[in-house]
């Protein structure tokens, strides 16, 4: 399929090589016009997006997710990135996969996207290594949760899964897999050397929140105040919705997106 800078596609992206590759004889077999990105993902045209995704289910076939392909937004690299990124052989002796289950856009930056991938096996054992060994993390022991930053990106570590937002593309998105499959294996093999860290460090604070939300203690969220409400947030038993003002004033549509963001990371 030749792209046509005109028109809208998706990117369908798939779990692993071995669903990719019988997705790609799936619509082979069904005369389906596509362009092959890696063994991992395809571009379609976006009208026939949700019906190929049918003809790919009625297969049995896992779909991770799907998301715009905005070509007049990308660099022109995208393609030859995509023919040079080669999916990991590593065969960690922790770590062995991570499996990317769910893509989509960002909410809050639809040119960004979000995804949840799972490990072959809980890392729990691992993350206070880790809290030492990336700089700046936040480690939350009783989630068991580990958050750090990469440029924009968000990256939430969880004993069985991860959550990244804001990936710039899905290239983006399976080189920092791989990166931490890699550094997880690595950290592992090290851990004689490193000291576990098992210091609770939760970077974003209920007063942080509640400096981003309107502060006028309406009570709309059915919280006394917007303190209140803001460590309700934090402990993931509020939802930054049922913040109507957040929502309805314009003015507060900046404060709106930044918690959106950090909330792609924290209370996914
Ligand atoms: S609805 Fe929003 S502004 Fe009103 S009390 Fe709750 S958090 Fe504060």
């Amino acid at each position: 399929m030749e792209i046509d800078k005109n028109k809208n596609y998706e990117i369908i992206v798939f779990a692993n090589q071995d669903e990719g590759m019988k997705a790609q004889r799936i619509l082979l077999a069904n005369n389906v016009d596509f362009k092959h990105i890696s063994t991992l993902a395809v571009v379609v045209p976006e009208e026939e997006q949700l019906e190929i995704c049918r003809v790919l289910a009625g297969e049995g076939l896992i779909i991770s997710g799907f998301y715009n392909f905005l070509y007049r937004d990308y660099e022109e690299d995208f393609f030859r990135r995509a023919q040079d990124y080669k999916p990991s052989t590593n065969e960690g002796k922790f770590l062995k996969s991570i499996t990317l289950c769910y893509v989509a856009p960002c909410i809050a930056d639809e040119t960004k996207i979000r995804l949840i991938a799972y490990f072959s096996s809980d890392i729990s054992e691992i993350l206070p290594y880790l809290n030492t060994v990336i700089k700046g993390a936040s480690y939350n022991k009783n989630g068991p949760t580990l958050t750090y930053t990469k440029g924009r990106k968000i990256i939430n570590l969880y004993n069985i899964k991860i959550a990244i937002a804001k990936a710039d593309d899905i290239i983006d998105a399976w080189n920092i897999l791989d990166e931490i499959k890699d550094l997880i294996n690595e950290t592992h093999k090290n851990k004689d050397t490193i000291t576990p860290n098992n210091e609770a460090k939760v970077k974003i604070t209920a007063l942080q929140i509640y400096g981003w939300l309107p502060k006028t203690n309406c009570k709309l969220c059915q919280e006394a105040t917007c303190l209140a409400f803001a460590a309700k947030l934090l402990l993931g038993e509020q939802k930054l919705q049922n913040c109507s003002l957040l929502f309805s004033d314009p003015k507060f549509s900046e404060n709106r997106k930044l918690m959106e963001e950090i909330g792609e990371a924290l209370w996914f």
